[in-house]
């Protein structure tokens, strides 16, 4: 019997927190998903893919998506637009399937404010800040006052952590793939991700 609507689950945390490699690690575990490919105004970075990381536009191409009501939400986040386009999400949502957003707090917000019935949120952290700068300047994507300016964001972000359901611990990352796992099963049960009354309806039927 297959009763399920779709369902959501929120990723945010500071930048370097480890979103993208846990994405990364549970991918074959969880079923069916789409991960949902944001539109930013942010440079490409080495090893990124246009169209498979980020969907990368200018800053007129997005304001006229913004102007055309293309985004289910979007937000300045570190000095660039980053945004959710509505219709690929409302599709993986009509054919059942679990969406995930690597989104900010700003635009978890958005997406409580507008989906909060079917939407699971988790904040993804380091132990410490100290760990936090020292992936971010392992991981070597960003110039130095990048990565400052990420920081002092992150401190902020952590303010918001009781907004979330779940909180991560990112530090082995196996362990936390393994909660990340189990969260996400238990999104794609919550009541309002179904078809309650077809399910009684079934269920009665086969008497
Ligand atoms: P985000 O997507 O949140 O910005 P990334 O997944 O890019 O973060 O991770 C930031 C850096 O930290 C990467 O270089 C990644 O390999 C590393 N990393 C992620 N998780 C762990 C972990 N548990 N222990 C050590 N390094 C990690
Ligand atoms: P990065 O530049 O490191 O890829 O992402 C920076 C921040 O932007 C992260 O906190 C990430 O979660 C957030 N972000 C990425 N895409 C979106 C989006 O579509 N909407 C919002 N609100 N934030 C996003």
């Amino acid at each position: 019997m297959n009763c399920k609507t779709g369902a959501i689950i929120v990723l945010s945390g500071p930048s370097g927190a480890g979103k993208s490699s846990l994405i990364n690690k549970i991918e074959d575990q969880i079923g069916e998903y789409y991960f949902s490919i944001s539109t930013t105004t942010r440079g490409i970075r080495d090893g990124e893919v246009n169209g498979e990381h980020y969907h990368f536009v200018t800053e007129e191409q997005f304001k006229e998506d913004i102007e055309d009501e293309n985004f289910l939400e979007y937000a300045y986040v570190h000095g660039n637009y980053y945004g959710t386009s509505l219709k690929p999400v409302k599709e993986a949502l009509k054919n059942g399937k679990l969406v995930i957003f690597d989104i900010d707090v700003q635009g978890h917000d958005a997406v409580q404010n507008r989906l909060g019935d079917i939407t699971t949120s988790v904040f993804i952290t380091t132990p410490s800040l100290k760990i936090l700068r020292d992936r971010l300047s392992r991981r070597a994507t960003d110039a130095i006052e990048v990565i400052n300016r990420r920081i002092s964001i992150a401190t902020k972000e952590v303010q918001r952590i009781s907004e979330y359901d779940y909180l991560i611990i990112n530090d082995d990352l196996d362990l936390a793939a393994n909660t990340l796992v189990s969260i996400a099963k238990a999104a794609r049960m919550k009541i309002p991700s179904m078809e309650i009354s077809k399910f009684i309806q079934e269920w009665e039927e086969d008497s």
